[in-house]
């Protein structure tokens, strides 16, 4: 019988997940910037292209500095995601609802890929693979400022944009009801709103 694995082995096999999960991305990427209608957030996504380039190069320096051959393995988590992803796009959205959606699902990519790393960094101090926790880091980093990028888009503007077309029969109502805006936030409004969820 084989020997138990180890945490290396562990390591090794995340590290090949991770290896896949980037390569995945560096396809769905340029899909979900070119479905983007804020120039924004279109940039945001090509240049998180750009830094997941780096990201693969990087992940095969960490392969290298613990001798193990660059390999990579399906990783189903990021194709659900992706697949997810993928639906949405496909809906008949307006522009900024649809910008949101693509931000929503951006951001569950940032958060897996987030996890992986935590853990891949974790495990290579604790092994003592400095350099590549060093490097395993630096990725980190990236998917951290890359999510909190979205969420700037996200609370910057677009959220507020697409909610503002979200209950258009709403807007109905304002017509017909010439009342200043504040009482017209008052008990029966606010009562429907919340009934029709
Ligand atoms: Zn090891
Ligand atoms: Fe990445
Ligand atoms: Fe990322």
């Amino acid at each position: 019988m084989a020997d138990a694995g180890t945490l290396h082995d562990a390591f090794v096999d995340e590290l090949r997940d991770a290896y896949d999960a980037e390569k995945q991305l560096l396809k769905a990427l340029p899909k979900m910037a070119k479905a983007a209608s804020s120039p924004e957030l279109r940039s945001a996504f090509e240049s998180h292209l750009e830094e997941t380039r780096g990201q693969v190069k990087r992940l095969e320096q960490v392969f290298e500095t613990i001798d193990e051959p660059v390999k990579g393995k399906h990783c189903d988590g990021i194709a659900g995601i992706i697949e997810e992803g993928k639906s949405v796009m496909e809906e008949d959205f307006d522009d900024a609802t649809m910008d949101a959606c693509l931000i929503a699902g951006g951001q569950r990519a940032e958060h897996y890929e987030m996890a992986a790393y935590g853990t891949l960094v974790a495990w290579a101090q604790a092994m003592g693979h400095n350099e590549a926790a060093m490097l395993l880091q630096e990725t980190l980093d990236e998917e951290k400022a890359a999510d909190e990028k979205l969420s700037e888009l996200a609370e910057g503007g677009i959220n507020q944009e697409a909610a503002d077309t979200a209950h258009p029969a709403d807007e109905e109502e304002a017509e017909e009801d010439r009342r200043p805006a504040k009482s017209r936030r008052g008990g029966a409004a606010v009562m429907a709103k919340k009934s029709r969820r």
